[in-house]
């Protein structure tokens, strides 16, 4: 028996579990301070109520013989059509026209990102953006591939457009960003789609931020970009757009387009999926189903619009303090750059015994996020309110 090596070249993640001990030393040392976290990337609304009626009504549907459901439908790998049906019609308002059978329902977008790796070869290089959200770098690494990195940082605001002279296979994007929140313009995006066209490489496009764009510039799906359908994935997910994170739903997208060596990548991940995974539950779907009706946006937009005047309040701080930043405008995530020359982890200590708020060092996503910080916007308004005031207190007092 031999165990499966890649995984000994994973390396600890050490970011959140540093940066929660850190804060629980500090609160044990200091009681009497309040202590506001400006680093949750969890969702903290609750669910809008046309999803708990959804829901309600679906677990009322289970108790009866006559309504009861059990595996779901193997049509689409167990996708209920309600839900693909609501699907497709929030692509319809983004341009996008898609069928059933392209629409992949999952229990969200981090198993998938995983998952969609078993169709491809270990012999594929991988780009990844650095920084980036860890799942894809760990993901790929327990499968042995090369990894290559797409460097961001300031000059490029964070978005490292396509260089002709690297050839990968797979390209990860993701957009609005986590951990930078900066997002792509549909003319960058279309550089990448064409990057990957001419390289017959596959992008794996995350959308899981999608619903924070409100920039009609900014693309909100790939599929917006012209030849798109015959390069791209796209992950997306209920979490933070409708505050899935507990729940746990997910969509993928795989057009019929896509094929590569003659193989449809459509078949091989329904393939995959209809042997390995038994679908999401039927009183998940029925909530996630309602996200996308009229009233169902209308509410989730509601709590979007929380986190979005959060995320203006963090912007305008720093915009006070002239300090960098990427993010806050069309993501619930702030980039910023540490101030006085700082690192990551030395404006990590400072912020924390000095304001005592709370964010996430960059270094921990990546070499290119060193002396970069995180701030989100996930935190309740009033948290986030006095946090912008002690940390304007801090430094303009101190610079
Ligand atoms: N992709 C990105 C970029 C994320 O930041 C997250 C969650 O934080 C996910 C995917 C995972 O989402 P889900 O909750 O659907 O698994």
């Amino acid at each position: 028996m031999k165990i499966n090596e890649n995984f000994l070249n994973l390396k600890d993640s050490y970011l959140f579990a540093t940066v929660g001990k850190k804060t629980t030393a500090y609160k044990t040392a200091h009681p009497d301070r309040d202590v506001i976290r400006l680093s949750i990337g969890d969702v903290t609304l609750p669910l809008a109520p046309v999803v708990i009626d959804a829901m309600h009504r679906a677990v009322d549907e289970m108790s009866r013989k006559e309504t009861f459901k059990g595996y779901g439908p193997d049509q689409y790998c167990y996708g209920y059509e309600s839900l693909l049906t609501s699907i497709k019609d929030s692509y319809r308002r983004k341009g996008v026209s898609l069928e059933s059978s392209e629409i992949f329902i999952s229990d969200g977008a981090k198993s998938d990102c995983g998952n969609i790796l078993d169709i491809f070869s270990a012999d594929n290089t991988v780009l990844v953006p650095d920084p980036v959200y860890p799942v894809y770098v760990d993901t790929n690494i327990m499968a042995g591939r090369r990894i290559i990195f797409a460097d961001a940082n300031e000059q490029n605001g964070f978005l490292p457009m396509p260089d002709k002279k690297v050839k990968a296979d797979i390209i990860y994007i993701c957009s609005p960003n986590n951990p930078t929140g900066a997002a792509y313009s549909k003319a960058q995006l279309k550089e990448w789609v064409d990057y990957a066209l001419a390289n017959k490489a596959v992008i794996l496009y995350d959308a899981a931020y999608e619903y924070f764009v409100d920039d009609d510039s900014l693309a909100r799906s790939i599929y917006q970009i012209e030849g798109a359908k015959e390069c791209a994935i796209e992950l997306c997910s209920y979490s933070k757009t409708a505050g899935f994170t507990g729940v746990r739903c997910g969509y993928t997208v795989v057009p019929q387009a896509l094929l590569r060596g003659g193989v449809s990548l459509n078949k091989l991940w329904a393939r995959r999926q209809s042997t390995k995974f038994n679908g999401v539950s039927y009183v998940t779907q029925m909530g996630a189903a309602a996200v996308f009706t009229e009233e169902g946006e209308r509410q989730i937009k509601e709590n979007l619009a929380y986190y979005r005047r959060n995320a203006h309040m963090i912007s305008d701080c720093l915009n006070e303090l002239g300090i960098w930043y990427t993010g806050g405008k069309n993501s619930p995530y702030i980039w910023m750059k540490c101030p006085n020359g700082y690192d990551s982890w030395a404006f990590f200590d400072y912020l924390l015994e000095e304001a005592n708020v709370v964010g996430t060092p960059g270094s921990g996503f990546g070499a290119n996020g060193e002396g970069f910080f995180r701030l989100t916007a996930f935190g309740s308004e009033e948290n986030t309110r006095e946090a912008c005031r002690r940390i304007k207190n801090l430094l303009i007092n101190r610079n």
